[in-house]
């Protein structure tokens, strides 16, 4: 849409600017019975039993239990078996693991909490003391997606990119390697996964700035074994890397030889998904977005597809040596990331409805694909979300762009927006009613060429303006207009007949992930704080309970001495709520940190917050004439509005700038902003990016914002 065509365009533009994203065969376990963690069988493919042994609840990654004491008959019986207070304030989003009656949950700052999964009593916490500068580098929020376990060793990714072992039983470190340049905004977001004897871990950072890669390390020292680049060094050398012969043949041919991504490391990273094939011996991963995002300013003069970005890559397990790739959206220019959940599964998609091995993706360019697992073939990809970037896809795969979907420098708006169709909020398949469960959503995007980009070493670097076109004051009625188009669903996909077989909406955006189990249930939760039960065959609402808390981490359920236990981490900051927390002002929970399980017949209670309120006040008068308030604008727009919020209004996950008395102050301000003085709570120093009158024209800005409230 033109800037100054359909309103619509320009109206989430202005509100959504800077928000942007900103990512069953053979259990030997018996029920209630607990065994030593240590048998790799025990994580086999297939459903997941009376424990949680890895990410996605097996090497298939499905999510789907196969315990049914908690069903569709009494699951409204269900209530507060215990709480635990994780003690954060920052974004959660921990799939917990449980063995051997242990629960490992990690929270803000990687730090990792065990506790008995009976009772949630602490038996110890681990803190990996992150430098909380490093919060500057995580584009969406501070948080950790989980552990990996093996042999009572407990794999902790940290995010400034080290890679930790640790005792199962009393969190005594064993290793810990630095896996990233750690001079680059690299950082790790997501669980490690332990295959075989190496545990693998890839990184973020894209947003910023980096090339991505994913390793494999030896479980038991460290040791690297092998890494993949997922796109070429700037000078399309070999690395001494297990990618080099892929990025030769495939990769190099397809970036050109000028460009930002020479600078800015190209992206690719692969910050999330990552399962094992065992069937096929490979490991499959997804791969983030291109670096920065504005392919016509990361690779100029390139007309190819920037392999491997925004791709579905499989590798030999063993040696990491590239088996195939399926690219989701080629040359990548929207953050279409396609990191997000990889489920292995058995479809009866073979001759004659026989079973065909298949890998299923929701990523965040809005179709729903499905692979065949040994070849990657691709078998269907259908949208299961309105778009605007592609109309579907050809006959060879690709997908067919509208005329607008290359935005340059006019706005256009794009559905999906960078927040994505699907983002880290895990998927989960239901082999019992053959339907995927899909936490999805419509956020769209105005998204335009940022014609000033040059290198900001602690700022986004995109290539995409968020700001520009827009103006700091806007029309009463024009938030909620727009927090009118954003929606959230709960799509139960068939993925042989492709297409819904039913759909639930929720209230708005960045609901959780999903938990699927034999009892013929679906849990999820919601930004709102509620975890829901739904009956997995016609999406029924079952049962409910407001957790006192946004919801954004998927749920877990484990057995122990005859009991299920269904649990979730509560506590929502992450990429969504830091920048756009703004569309719930008042009705989004606070964002604290807490582990809550329930059981059947369970009569705990959840504490109520004890939070200090904040006085929603100006601190100081606005200053400036139109002309500073306008370069204030923009310069939040670039800097400030991904972490406290487009248009100065934050969630409150981070301080809102209006009601600070830093603000109200110069010179306070001037420390703060470029001189590090709270460099200590992740608010690095900005003087690399803006000179003390921009600093100053912000200040302005944030005044005018708190003194002359509109939109
Ligand atoms: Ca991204």
């Amino acid at each position: 849409m033109r800037r100054n065509g359909v309103w619509r365009g320009a109206l989430v533009g202005v509100a959504v600017a800077g928000m942007v994203g900103l990512q069953g065969c053979g259990q030997v376990e018996t029920a209630g019975q607990a065994m030593p963690v240590g048998h790799d069988s025990m994580a086999r493919a297939g459903s997941a039993g009376a424990q949680w042994l890895t990410y996605g609840g097996t090497k298939d990654e499905q999510r789907h239990s196969r315990l049914s004491r908690i069903n569709t008959g009494n699951v409204g019986k269900l209530g507060v078996a215990w709480t635990y207070e994780l003690s954060t304030g920052r974004g959660v989003e921990a799939t917990p693991i449980v063995a051997d009656g242990v629960m490992y949950v990690t929270s803000a700052w990687s730090v990792l909490h065990a506790l008995d999964a009976r009772t949630g009593r602490e038996l110890w916490v681990y803190d990996p003391e992150v430098d909380r500068a490093v919060g500057a580098k995580a584009c969406c929020d501070v948080v950790n997606r989980g552990v990996a376990i093996r042999d009572g060793v407990v794999f902790l990714g940290v995010l400034d990119g080290r890679l930790e072992a640790l005792d199962a039983k009393t969190g005594r470190l064993l290793w810990s390697v630095v896996t990233v340049d750690q001079a680059k905004p690299y950082t790790i977001t997501g669980a490690p996964r332990v295959i075989r004897d190496m545990v693998l871990i890839g990184n973020g950072g894209a947003e910023l700035g980096v090339r991505g890669y994913l390793s494999a390390y030896d479980v038991k020292d460290g040791r690297l074994r092998w890494r993949f680049y997922t796109v070429p060094n700037p000078d399309k050398r070999p690395d001494g890397a297990a990618s080099d012969e892929a990025l030769a043949r495939l990769a190099n041919p397809s970036w050109g030889d000028r460009g930002a991504w020479k600078r800015d490391g190209g992206g690719g990273t692969v910050w999330d998904a990552i399962v094992h094939d065992e069937v096929n011996d490979q490991v499959i991963f997804g791969v983030g977005n291109g670096s920065p995002w504005n392919a016509a300013i990361r690779d100029p003069d390139g007309r190819g597809d920037n392999l491997f970005v925004s791709s579905i890559v499989a590798v030999d397990a063993d040696t990491g040596r590239y088996r195939w790739h399926y690219q989701t959206t080629p040359r990548d220019n929207w953050d279409y990331t396609a990191t997000q959940t990889l489920i292995l599964a058995d479809l009866p998609l073979g001759p004659n409805g026989a079973a065909r091995r298949v890998v299923m993706q929701a990523p965040k360019n809005g179709f729903f694909y499905v692979l065949d697992a040994r070849t990657g073939a691709l078998i269907s990809g259908d949208a299961f979300v309105p778009m605007t970037w592609a109309t579907g896809l050809d006959a060879r795969g690709r997908p067919i762009e509208t005329a607008d979907a290359r935005y340059g420098d006019e706005s256009r708006l794009m559905m999906p927006g960078p927040l994505g169709a699907h983002n880290w909020h895990p998927m989960a398949y239901s082999p019992d009613a053959r339907l995927a469960f899909i936490p999805a959503q419509e956020v769209p995007q105005a998204m335009h060429r940022d014609l000033l980009m040059e290198t900001r070493p602690v700022a986004w670097n995109t290539g995409v303006d968020f700001s520009s076109g827009f103006a700091p004051r806007l029309p009463d009625g024009t938030i909620k207009a727009v927090r009118a188009m954003m929606k959230g669903r709960l799509i139960a996909w068939d993925p042989v007949a492709r297409r819904p077989r039913w759909t639930v909406e929720h209230d708005g955006p960045w609901n959780g992930g999903i938990l699927s189990t034999a009892g013929g249930l679906v849990f999820q939760g919601t930004l709102k704080g509620d975890l829901v039960a739904y009956e997995a065959a016609t999406g029924r609402r079952l049962w409910a309970m407001n957790l006192k808390s946004g919801i954004a981490a998927p749920p877990v359920t484990y057995e122990l001495d005859g009991e299920q236990y269904v649990t979730v981490a509560t506590g929502w900051g992450t990429a969504f709520a830091l920048a756009a927390g703004f569309f719930f002002d008042r009705e989004v929970p606070p964002a604290l940190g807490r582990v809550v399980t329930f059981r059947l017949g369970g009569t705990g209670t959840i504490p109520d917050h004890d939070l200090p309120m904040i006085e929603r006040r100006p601190k100081a008068p606005a200053f400036g004439d139109a002309r500073l308030v306008e370069a204030g604008f923009r310069h939040y727009a670039r800097s400030c509005a991904v972490c406290h919020g487009p248009l100065a209004i934050s969630s409150g996950v981070l301080p809102d700038l209006r009601w600070s008395p830093v603000t109200a102050d110069r010179a306070q301000w001037r420390e703060v902003v470029l001189e590090g003085r709270l460099a200590g709570n992740g608010m690095v120093s900005f003087a690399t990016q803006l000179t003390p009158d921009e600093a100053e024209a912000i200040r302005a800005y944030v005044l005018d914002r708190a003194n002359n409230p509109s939109g």
